[in-house]
């Protein structure tokens, strides 16, 4: 399980300047978030370190592997090892859920049987092994995101990126998720990058996160030392701390 390290990451959208020169570095196993308001960048930066967006600067490295570097190394998504989780669109809607959580591996030419072992393994772990031959619109939305999330982890990623993936869930079914993603993710010791804009999801799920404002981090840490020592203004009030 690598670590990984963004150093000086920029990235414009034509005018537009969405991540100025942003540094991070997320340790092996950790669960860590980037949290801030809509519109600040934390997609971006999702996307970036699963290579669906190439940055104009900076390097990307998970572990020793430098899978960025400005113009001059950019290895491609399928090639990064990442699983990731969207907020919408989770799931393929005429595919089975056998066929959902088995496709990175049909990409991956696993075989007939192991991609089937391996389906039945990670549907354990979400708890939805008797759901192998339903289709999405017979699960719920949570179930919906299980799958999803089943798929990330198929082809046993070097890193798990889930961007806000319990938009669509209720408060009720949201919080229950929150427990119970955390002890998943604890359980496999996967290194997890949580993008949220939720105070309370960021502060009760993570061993450090971020707060990032406009593409620019505002403060890294704890969610203790964020809480009780926020690094500005902008922190108190985002973390909801009385100052
Ligand atoms: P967040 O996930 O924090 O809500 P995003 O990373 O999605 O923020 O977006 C940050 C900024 O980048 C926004 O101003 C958004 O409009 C812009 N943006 C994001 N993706 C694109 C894109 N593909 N093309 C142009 N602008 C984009
Ligand atoms: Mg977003």
């Amino acid at each position: 399980m690598p670590d990984l390290t963004l150093t000086s990451v920029a990235k414009s959208f034509g005018s537009n300047a969405v991540l100025h020169d942003l540094d991070l570095h997320v340790d092996e196993g950790e669960f860590f978030t980037l949290l801030g308001p809509s519109g600040c960048g934390k997609s971006t930066t999702l996307w970036s370190i699963a290579g669906l967006h190439s940055p104009d600067r900076g390097t990307i490295a998970f572990g020793d592997r430098v899978v960025f570097d400005g113009g001059r190394i950019d290895v491609p998504p399928e090639r990064r090892n990442c699983g990731v989780v969207f907020q919408s669109y989770a799931v393929w809607p005429h595919l089975s859920v056998h066929d959902n959580v088995g496709y990175p591996l049909k990409l991956r030419r696993v075989g007939h049987a192991a991609r089937a072992a391996r389906v039945r393994e990670v549907l354990d772990l979400v708890e939805l092994g008797a759901y192998e031959k339903r289709y999405p619109h017979e699960l719920s939305g949570g179930q919906q995101q299980r799958v999803a999330l089943a798929r990330a982890l198929a082809h046993q990623p070097d890193l798990l990126l889930l961007d806000e993936p319990f938009s669509n869930l209720d408060a009720k079914l949201r919080e229950r998720a929150r427990e119970w993603l955390r002890a998943l993710q604890q359980r496999i010791g996967v290194t997890t990058v949580f993008v949220t804009h939720d105070q309370d999801e960021a502060l009760s799920m993570s061993d450090r996160l971020l707060v990032m404002d406009q593409g620019r981090v505002r403060q890294i840490g704890t969610p203790e030392e964020v809480y009780r020592i926020p690094a500005d203004e902008f922190v108190a009030d985002f973390v909801g701390t009385v100052n």
